[in-house]
């Protein structure tokens, strides 16, 4: 795998081409001027005017727009479920003003004080629980740590959400210098599935796209797209005007009909360069994971990404096993049912085996459930329990058969669990180094929907590498 300087550089040639072909595509529509035709059949003719057409303060005011977007969508997007442990509102800030002793920075307590304070305000709800609110403390706690560690003083508010999916990431609310802020988002299963190493790895991540400044490049990177956007819109509604001006005709549903077709190729035109960004994207992040490995170690990081991917298998062997399950019987609304199985999981499970076991029986018992009740059949729970054991063997048995595709892959994928020889669920040095062998050895996935998505079989995730490459860019850069 290339070096980190080589992938640095890939991503800056494919950010500059991105740009590039932007503000080309910007000089052309900005040049482009609609004018009546009586004689064309479709009324209107395009032509090249020789002065630029958009003026200087809408240039300015488009490209300032995505910076505000940026902003209101920041602020949208937390609250809710989410609970801030970095912040004003904070429980830190809370324990400082509690506990100052005259230092208003003061951030040892003894564990007595922690405990008394949390526990006052403990609610007892799912969410308020004092088991709860010592977790958000403690990771408060890391947190800061690590932001006092790498000194990034931009991050202002880090918030924990509730969602099932493991994932965090880093918005940049206004992103301007000496204004900007970054806010981190921890999705609540990281802290599910990760142990106080690994969840530290996936924060210093976080904290390497803000010192990296990487959502404000973000933000750079729309603002052009605003301005081809609003510089084909002036020309597409001057050609519609052209148009409805006209007594309406036959020709009229042909010129409307080349108006679509002029849209579709806008439309493709404008996409064309979103193949490049994505590949700067992938670039990011193993950038990103290069700055976490630095401070935290690659071990744990490797960990962390390879838990995470299991999660995310557990989530994709729900769906995918509902989908053939629906396939057989028709008719259930599956994102709702994969929602409510997430919910009734244990939140580190992290076995897609037993998720696909799980999303079987759940299915197998909701549907009987709407059989019995439904045609208000009276059954015994223990005659019940019997169907569903009944039912449930037979479709998982169904599946060897339905779905071949699965058992024979089953080689190309090498799972982490195998090279963990002392079985203590973390790979170390040695392991992970076996791991890597293995996978080379016979160009393997690390997950199933890795391979599904390198035959073509599942959309690929563009914005992010697969697992197995951010750990063969990690090892080839880090280890020896
Ligand atoms: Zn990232």
């Amino acid at each position: 795998m290339a070096s980190k300087n080589v992938i640095s550089m890939q991503r800056w040639i494919a950010i500059i081409a991105f740009l590039a072909y932007d503000f080309i595509q910007i000089y052309i529509v900005g040049h482009l001027i609609v004018e009546p035709n009586a004689n064309y059949i479709i009324r209107y003719q395009v032509r090249w005017s020789p002065e630029f057409q958009l003026d200087t303060l809408t240039l300015l005011g488009l490209l300032l727009i995505p910076f505000v977007i940026s902003y209101i969508m920041a602020l949208n997007s937390v609250g809710g479920d989410m609970v801030q442990i970095i912040g004003p509102d904070s429980l830190m800030k809370r324990m400082q003003m509690e506990f100052h002793r005259g230092n208003p920075e003061a951030r040892d307590f003894t564990e007595d004080e922690v405990d008394h304070f949390l526990l006052e305000l403990s609610t007892g709800e799912p969410q308020g629980t004092f088991e709860n609110l010592k977790m958000l403390f403690h990771l408060g706690i890391i947190t800061q740590t690590l932001i006092n560690q790498t000194g990034i003083k931009s991050i202002k508010r880090v918030f924990v959400s509730d969602d099932l999916t493991p994932n965090a990431f880093t918005l940049r609310v206004l992103p301007i210098p000496f204004l900007g802020q970054d806010w981190i988002i921890i999705n609540r299963n990281v802290v599910d599935i990760l142990d106080d190493q690994e969840i530290k790895s996936v924060i210093a991540h976080e904290i390497g796209h803000a010192a990296r400044r990487d959502s404000w490049l973000n933000a750079m990177l729309y603002s052009p797209r605003l301005v081809i956007i609003f510089g084909w819109s002036i020309i597409l509604a001057a050609m519609a005007n052209v148009i409805l001006n006209e007594p309406f005709t036959l020709d009229s549903m042909l010129r409307f009909a080349t108006l679509l077709g002029f849209i579709g190729v806008i439309r493709y035109l404008m996409n064309a360069g979103q193949g490049v960004i994505n590949y700067a994207y992938r670039r990011t992040e193993l950038l990103a994971d290069y700055y976490a490995a630095k401070i935290i170690g690659l071990e744990d990081l490797i960990n962390a990404l390879i838990k995470i991917g299991s999660r995310g298998e557990v989530i994709n062997s729900i769906s995918r096993e509902l989908k053939r399950l629906e396939k057989m019987s028709g008719e259930v609304p599956i994102e709702q049912m994969a929602v409510q199985i997430m919910n009734y999981l244990d939140p580190s499970e992290t076995d897609a085996a037993v998720a696909k076991e799980y999303a079987v029986e759940f299915y197998v018992r909701s549907k009987l459930n709407q059989i019995f009740r439904g045609f208000q059949i009276s059954i015994s729970d223990s005659e019940f329990n019997n169907y569903v054991q009944q039912a449930k063997a037979n479709m998982l048995k169904s599946q060897v058969s339905a779905t071949p595709l699965i058992s024979e892959s089953e080689e190309q994928v090498k799972d982490w669990k195998s090279v963990d020889i002392d079985q203590n669920k973390k790979l170390d040095i040695e392991e992970i180094k076996d791991l890597v062998l293995q996978l080379r050895k016979n160009d393997s996935s690390i997950f199933q929907s890795e391979l599904l998505e390198r035959t073509g079989q599942l959309p690929q995730v563009k914005t992010h590498p697969q697992v197995s490459q951010r750990i063969f860019f990690l090892h080839d850069n880090l280890m020896d």
